[in-house]
């Protein structure tokens, strides 16, 4: 980040703009000036971009349109990470982009947007540029639109979300254009709005999420308006659709910092709108909270290292510790034996009622949690029954028993993330079915209870 800050400052006083020192500014509304960045003042470099991007951007081109990297992918190359994706905005219609790439497809219904599709299930998202307030029906939950009118660069990048998230980056002179203040927010580590919060989170509730997100992502302060306008608008995500909570979550869970974006979640009062449940049970049990943010950490670094997970999986890690709990409750107290299979169903139901989680994802989490608790009560008796290894969910409940007996401090010392093939420590107690001592000439195994 050192080239960032010799280039802003040299910016800021070439434009006669004082760069605060102390406390930063408060946030807009205010119309940056737009800056363009030529080549050797940045790091962004054709090497570091996709080829099937760059194909993209230069047949675009090469047909007369205009066409940038724009989003993610340009934050995340100024500060030296891997993109996840990489976006292009042009100002070619969707249908004149589909006419110049055999290979797209147009979604959305009013706001379309074009998927190029390459080798290997890679996607170029490409969309025109469009004005504030028109909104994407390919996302659903999105306030529907009247027009399909469409915008310049410079209002495509006003009607982003975030200052950092507005970066252009031009193959054709390689320059980067900042039209919202995004370079001065990169060095200073801040995640901002574009425009005024209050406006832009009423708009759209879910960029609450977003902003969140990306702050846990790359360690960066939230704005304090954001916080202000969070603390007084969170209970507007109830009016979203949960299939976008669904997709903001699932990135959430696979991105590798899950544990710091509940911890702000928590934080910032979003565990109690979405997961009323859980928020009740890591407010009110230290325990609780203890064991929920390490099972997340210990997620984290097993996604960082690559490995790939199911949705039911994913969903089901940060509810070991709670489900766990209410089974030993429900154990400890009822008379007869408690249905445990139906009692995870019923709260998973619950729980998971306000983010679009599919009745199918429960029924396989409820098969999961289910398998992870009996397996937990083997292991505390010592000895897992290989038999197990037959059921329909044994390898990715072990996985999730490697996290619920890590996150216990069952094995402080062992290696963690655990390789693809699962936790060592823990194979030594999956032993095959324990003989029973023979009481007469014809003994009897001991059939130990499997899962369902
Ligand atoms: P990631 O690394 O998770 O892909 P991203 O910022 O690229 O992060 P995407 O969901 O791929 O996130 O969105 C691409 C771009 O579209 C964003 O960078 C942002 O400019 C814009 N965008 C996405 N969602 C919204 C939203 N709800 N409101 C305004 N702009 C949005
Ligand atoms: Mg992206």
């Amino acid at each position: 980040m050192g080239w960032l800050k010799n280039t802003i400052s040299e910016i800021f006083s070439s434009l006669g703009t004082p760069k605060s020192e102390g406390p930063r500014r408060p946030s807009p509304p205010h119309t940056p000036e737009t800056v363009i960045l030529p080549r050797d003042k940045h790091p962004i470099s054709r090497r570091n971009i996709d080829p099937d991007a760059l194909k993209v951007l230069y047949r675009l081109l090469n047909h007369g349109y205009k066409a940038y990297l724009v989003g993610g992918s340009v934050r995340d190359l100024l500060l030296s990470r891997k993109p996840k994706d990489f976006d292009v905005a042009t100002d070619a219609s969707p249908k004149d982009i589909r006419r110049l790439f055999a290979n797209s497809v147009i979604i959305g219904r009013r706001f379309k947007i074009v998927h190029i599709r390459f080798r290997n299930n890679k996607i170029i998202e490409v969309t025109t540029f469009r004005k504030k307030g028109e909104e994407d029906e390919s996302r659903p939950g999105l306030p529907t639109m009247r027009d399909n009118t469409f915008g310049t660069p410079k209002e495509d990048a006003f009607r982003r979300d975030l200052t950092i998230n507005g970066l252009f980056y031009s193959v054709k002179d390689y320059t980067i254009i900042d039209y919202v203040g995004g370079l001065e927010d990169l060095e200073n580590k801040i995640i901002r709005m574009i425009g005024d919060p209050r406006t832009r989170i009423t708009e759209d509730p879910v960029r609450i999420i977003r902003a969140i997100r990306h702050a846990a992502r790359i360690g960066f302060t939230i704005d304090p308006e954001i916080r202000q306008a969070v603390g007084e608008l969170r209970h507007n995500l109830t009016h979203c659709s949960p299939a976008r909570f669904h997709e903001e979550l699932v990135k959430e869970l696979k991105g590798g910092y899950s544990r710091e974006t509940l911890r702000l979640f928590k934080e910032y009062g979003i565990l109690e709108v979405l997961f009323p449940e859980m928020h009740k049970a890591v407010d009110e049990k230290a325990v609780i909270a203890e064991s929920f943010y390490s099972c997340l950490g210990l997620l984290d670094a097993m996604t960082r290292s690559g490995r790939e997970f199911s949705i039911p999986f994913l969903f089901s890690v940060p509810m070991i510790p709670v489900v766990t709990a209410l089974i030993r409750t429900q154990v400890r107290e009822s008379e007869s034996k408690p249905d445990i299979p139906r009692l995870i169903g019923v709260f998973l139901t619950q729980a998971l009622s306000r983010v679009g989680v599919s009745k199918r994802t429960i029924d396989s989490m409820r098969h999961l949690l289910f398998l992870n608790w009996k397996m937990l009560e083997m292991f505390e008796h010592g000895h897992i029954s290989s038999s197990l290894r037959h059921k329909a969910y044994f390898s990715e409940a072990f996985d999730l028993l490697a996290i619920a007996t890590k996150a216990s401090g069952a094995f402080p010392g062992a290696p963690w993330p655990p390789g693809p093939d699962g936790f060592e420590p823990l194979k030594r107690f999956i032993h095959a079915p324990r003989k029973k001592r023979r009481r007469g000439p014809r003994g009897k195994r001991d059939n130990i209870a499997a899962a369902d």
